[in-house]
């Protein structure tokens, strides 16, 4: 077992200035997915890189059973608000509402051509520049190509990060709840026809506790326990209900290339990083059985651009475009690499059924 050696939260002078309270800490001393004790120490003393800047210095394990990685000492559930991305947006001008309101529009011409949705606005323009947008395209199918497998219900989708799938779900005739976990409700959905409520999973028995499909979009590893909520998640499917899950992955290349600046470590905010093996194990625990596998798309690309923190271009330095074209590159490489090993993609999306209903494995369903 490595031994890690615990810097004092707050105890170095540079960034953080502020450390988390230790009152909102807790400590695991085992992994949380698998509850071995076994680990190794993989960074210490990261800090949040994002805008929201949350305090605290964070220490980050591997399990060497599973090879799940997570913090220890981590927040507590009560205090993870203090990790939030502030929500108040910028306020758009005129201009920049436009042009979102067009991108939507593109978006949605390409999927109501590519999947049939009559969703609104869209233009049909969009449906060729898509054809131009292959890593969009990809991501699309992705994320939302299960639209077209399954007849609009209830769906529940647990996360903010998840502004295109609850708008084309809607738009698709779904009957939404977003679940905000520790975060305020976003913006975007006081504009939707949606039903928003805080915390994970509703209690099984309350009114509007029964739902056709559960998607985690980038949240199931913000959950303290995870396997706990996936259990929970059995008890408020219909019958032939659906499970949808998308996570970052601890064994992408992004990660390997980037190690503690990758853009998916997002601590303190994300509290477990699975690996493909750690998550269809833990989603086998709680009783479900893979079901779908949308085909990896592209994702190098976005990943080592947030991980190098290329902000805004620098149109007029040379050493900028040096510095873009190469990650345009590697990127490229990594992508066609993903396609050989697929288990290094980005992001972990799979589709799941309780397990006495579980179908074959189907790739590239999308
Ligand atoms: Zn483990």
């Amino acid at each position: 077992m490595g031994k890690l050696t615990t810097r004092p939260m707050g105890a170095r002078a540079a960034a953080p200035a502020r450390p988390w309270p230790a009152e909102d800490l807790e400590t695991l001393r085992r992994c949380p997915v698998c509850r071995s004790t076994q680990r190794r120490p993989l960074y210490i003393s990261v800090t949040d890189r994002s805008a929201a800047k949350a305090p605290g210095e964070w220490n980050v394990h591997r399990c060497s059973q599973c090879e799940s990685g997570y913090l220890d000492p981590r927040p507590t559930p009560e205090s993870m608000f203090r990790a939030s991305s502030p929500t108040a947006s910028r306020p758009r001008g005129e201009v920049a509402r436009k042009l979102r309101r067009l991108s939507i529009a593109l978006r949605n011409g390409y999927l109501n051509r590519k999947h049939g949705h009559e969703l609104q606005p869209a233009h049909p323009i969009g449906y060729w520049i898509h054809a131009l947008r292959y890593r969009v395209r990809a991501r699309l199918s992705a994320d939302l190509g299960w639209l077209q497998h399954h007849p609009p219900g209830r769906l529940l989708v647990i996360g903010t990060n998840s502004r295109t799938t609850v708008e084309t779900a809607t738009g698709a005739g779904w009957r939404v709840t977003l679940a905000c976990l520790s975060d305020p409700p976003p913006d975007w959905a006081s504009n939707l026809p949606i039903q928003v409520r805080s915390g994970d999973i509703p209690e099984p028995g309350a009114s509007e506790s029964q739902f056709d499909m559960v998607s985690f979009e980038d949240s199931l590893g913000r959950l303290h326990d995870p396997l706990a909520t996936l259990k929970r998640c059995t008890t408020i499917l219909a019958p032939n209900g659906r499970l949808r899950v998308s996570t970052p992955n601890l064994n992408a290349i992004g990660h390997g290339r980037y190690r503690r600046r990758w853009w998916r470590l997002d601590a303190p905010r994300t509290l477990i990083w699975f690996t493909d093996d750690s998550i269809s194990r833990t989603i086998a625990r709680a009783g479900f059985a893979v079901s779908e596998r949308p085909r990896v798309y592209p994702a190098a690309r976005r990943s080592f651009l947030a991980s190098e923190s290329v902000g805004e271009p620098a149109w007029l330095n040379p050493l900028y475009w040096v510095r873009r074209l190469r990650i345009e590159v590697e990127a490229v490489v990594a992508d066609l690499r993903v396609h050989v090993q697929p288990t290094r993609a980005e992001d972990i999306v799979l589709g799941a059924a309780p397990a006495p209903f579980a179908l074959p494995v189907t790739a590239g369903i999308a």
